[in-house]
């Protein structure tokens, strides 16, 4: 589950690392009474005015910018409130922002003396352990860091049975190009970061930038923070977080069924029941010429409701011109799913070619019902004549 700066910035801090002080805002008078009190609470001169919206890049689409006087705290969140914020990482029609980030600026007096790292954690499942990825060639361009000087990228692998040992927290310090005081604060920086990385079952931290001031100190600048979903039932707290606005409409309504459904771009939907199966008809979807519109899984209990849930799911999607369903009856018989396809697809008026491809225990009986359905349905047994009528559909 992804989550917005601000939050995870939120998170951070319970942990004892280091985060600017910020508040968030969702209107221009909000943003004025937070910065006033951002003031009042540290001093500072200037605010940073920072877009809330689940993807990076924000800085150069003109979502990040510094104010210099409340008026122009007003201006600024005036402008990005409400605006659809395009950068590198959103689609070409951007993200709708509804809420800034108003915080202390941090790159305060000799702005020459401000470092900007990268450091990130993140599970490698490889080699299933989790890794810090860091680079003292920290801010907007990590990507073209990567791609030019890749040996300016370092990479510490973390012991799961030790948790990260403090020669480790050093050592990013050092590679950072850090000493004295600095280094001591980086190392902390680094312990406490990690320590909040799996505190919070997190699947990626990533700070970019990590600044280090000109007073030697130590903070993160900017955070994306992605919790592992699997572990949300035991983080409450997080769960809440969740901002269902920032995600695919039809995503949020599969998951209030249970659905496992992953929007894609193709014109084919389908409905699978298994993820292995609902990767192999995908392949076969290609082969036979057509795009998988989506993944979907619909578990072990194919039964008559879900089916039309499911149905109803793939075709919110308005590039899908045909469904394949690919159900292996075990515990659920081929029978009983072809009764439930039957009659979901009378019941959602379905307007699209249909291919029901049942295998498995009574997969004939299940071909019977379809064949009889008086439903201009194409049913196959094996899985390369439901991909051949895929193919003649499309045409
Ligand atoms: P991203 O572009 O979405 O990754 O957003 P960031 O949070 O990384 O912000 C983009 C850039 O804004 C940073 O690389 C900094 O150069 C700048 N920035 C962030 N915080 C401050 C601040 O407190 N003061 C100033 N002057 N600039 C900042
Ligand atoms: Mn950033």
């Amino acid at each position: 589950m992804n989550i917005h700066e601000y939050q995870g910035k939120s998170i951070l801090g319970k942990y004892g690392v280091v985060v600017p002080n910020g508040y968030v805002a969702d209107s221009p008078d909000k943003a004025v009474e937070v910065a006033k009190a951002l003031q009042a609470k540290t001093g500072t001169k200037f605010w940073v005015i920072k877009a809330q919206i689940h993807a990076g890049g924000r800085g150069k689409g003109g979502g990040v910018k510094l104010a210099k006087t409340l008026d122009e705290v007003r201006e600024i969140s005036k402008n990005i409130i409400g605006m659809r914020l395009v950068t590198p990482q959103t689609k070409a029609e951007g993200k709708l922002v509804s809420k800034v980030l108003v915080q202390q600026d941090v790159y305060y007096p000799g702005e020459a003396e401000i470092e900007e790292f990268y450091l990130s954690i993140l599970l490698n499942r490889q080699i299933g352990r989790n890794m810090i990825v860091y680079s003292p060639e920290g801010g907007m361009n990590i990507e073209e860091v990567a791609e030019k000087t890749p040996e300016l990228i370092f990479k510490e692998k973390i012991n799961p049975a030790v948790g990260i040992l403090p020669f480790q927290c050093k050592k990013v310090a050092y590679n950072f190009g850090l000493e004295g005081q600095a280094l001591k604060m980086m190392a902390k920086f680094v312990a406490s970061l990690y320590k909040a990385y799996i505190g919070a079952d997190a699947s990626l931290f990533e700070i970019n930038p990590v600044v280090k001031t000109s007073d030697n100190q130590i903070m993160a600048v900017d955070a994306k923070v992605v919790i592992d979903n699997n572990a949300l039932f035991r983080q409450l707290e997080i769960a809440e977080m969740r901002d269902t606005s920032e995600e695919d409409p039809i995503e949020v309504e599969a998951s209030t069924f249970d659905l496992n459904y992953v929007k894609l771009d193709g014109n084919v939907g389908c409905m699978v029941n298994g993820a292995g199966l609902a990767m192999a008809t995908m392949d076969i979807i290609k082969l036979s010429g057509g795009e998988p519109a989506n993944f979907l899984d619909v578990g072990g209990a194919a039964d008559a409701k879900r089916v039309e849930e499911a149905f109803r799911i793939i075709l919110r999607d308005e590039n899908v011109e045909a469904i394949l369903i690919n159900i292996f009856g075990g515990i659920v018989r081929c029978d009983r799913v072809a009764s439930g396809v039957v009659e979901a697809a009378k019941s959602v008026d379905l307007q699209i070619p249909l291919i029901v491809r049942l295998q498995g225990t009574n997969a004939k009986q299940g071909k019977h019902i379809i064949d009889e359905s008086g439903l201009k349905v194409h049913s196959a047994i094996k899985l390369q004549d439901a991909a051949n009528l895929v193919a003649e559909v499309l045409k």
